[in-house]
């Protein structure tokens, strides 16, 4: 069979083309169960919820964004709410809204319009890399395109805590090239810490594996460098 648009990846942006091609033959292909991957904490304006009809997944409105520093508490009243929410609810208010076919596979190669997986192969007559940093489709056209020479991270954890706001700490004493967070949802908030200083790869994940070792994280590393479009066409709408 060949479908009409194969999108690799299945999170928010890979979900929201597929909201757009309702009735066209859509095949999202992930390489976890929708809805399982998050990297995000989860904060954004409230309006984009709406848009898509996924005020079920909000969490906790916010009307405040704070940046605290070593020595200023900086409170930015926002023109419009924020809030944060719920990753696995949204990814499936999104699906819900498409007429897409989910496959569990992962990307691994591509040959012309022939997109290789795990699962075999799919073709499609339209492909749309929204698998993130990895890139899983202009990898395969770009080799390198995705190189993890240069890396940062975000990672986060739940935690019973209640507040107000999204707060955001730079603090050099106590992340020396990067930011901590608080984004409050609901009876619990996601605490963060990421670092733009771009000096991991991966043979030096300390961060990540202490992490691990201690709490259960969200997020991992992704590269910080601008890098050029892939610009060959495997394939043609029509
Ligand atoms: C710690 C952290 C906190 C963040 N917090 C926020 C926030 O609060 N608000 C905000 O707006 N942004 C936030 N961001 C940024 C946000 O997470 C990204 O911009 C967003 O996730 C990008 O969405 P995406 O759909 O393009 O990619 P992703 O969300 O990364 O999704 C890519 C999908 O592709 C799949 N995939 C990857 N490789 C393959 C493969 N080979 N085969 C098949 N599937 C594959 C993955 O499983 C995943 O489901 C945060 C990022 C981090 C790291």
């Amino acid at each position: 069979m060949v479908y009409d648009v194969i999108i690799a990846g299945g999170s928010f942006a890979g979900l929201a083309v597929a909201t757009q091609l309702r009735g066209w033959r859509v095949l999202v292909l992930d390489r976890k169960p929708i809805g399982t991957g998050q990297t995000s904490a989860c904060g954004t304006i409230l309006p984009v919820l709406e848009h898509w009809h996924a005020e079920a997944s909000v969490l906790q409105v916010h009307h405040s964004l704070f940046l605290h520093t070593t020595d200023r508490d900086i409170e930015f009243k926002s023109p419009y709410p924020w809030c944060t929410f719920d990753y696995a609810r949204l990814c499936h208010t999104l699906l819900g809204q498409t007429g897409a076919e989910v496959c569990q596979a992962a990307v691994t190669g591509l040959t012309g319009r022939i997109v290789h997986t795990t699962a075999g192969d799919f073709e499609g007559r339209c492909l749309v890399d929204a698998s993130g940093w990895r890139a899983a489709l202009a990898s395969a056209l770009q080799p390198g395109f995705a190189h993890q020479g240069v890396m940062s991270f975000g990672l986060e954890t739940i935690c019973p805590y209640q507040a107000e706001g999204l707060h955001f700490w730079y603090t050099p004493a106590i992340v020396r090239h990067g930011v901590t967070w608080l984004f409050p949802r609901g009876q619990t908030s996601s605490i963060g810490i990421g670092s733009y200083r771009g000096q991991l790869n991966s043979a030096n994940r300390w961060p990540i594996s202490c992490a691990s070792s201690a709490w259960r994280p969200t997020g991992w590393m992704a590269p910080i460098s601008l890098r050029a479009c892939v610009r060959r066409r495997p394939a043609t709408c029509s």
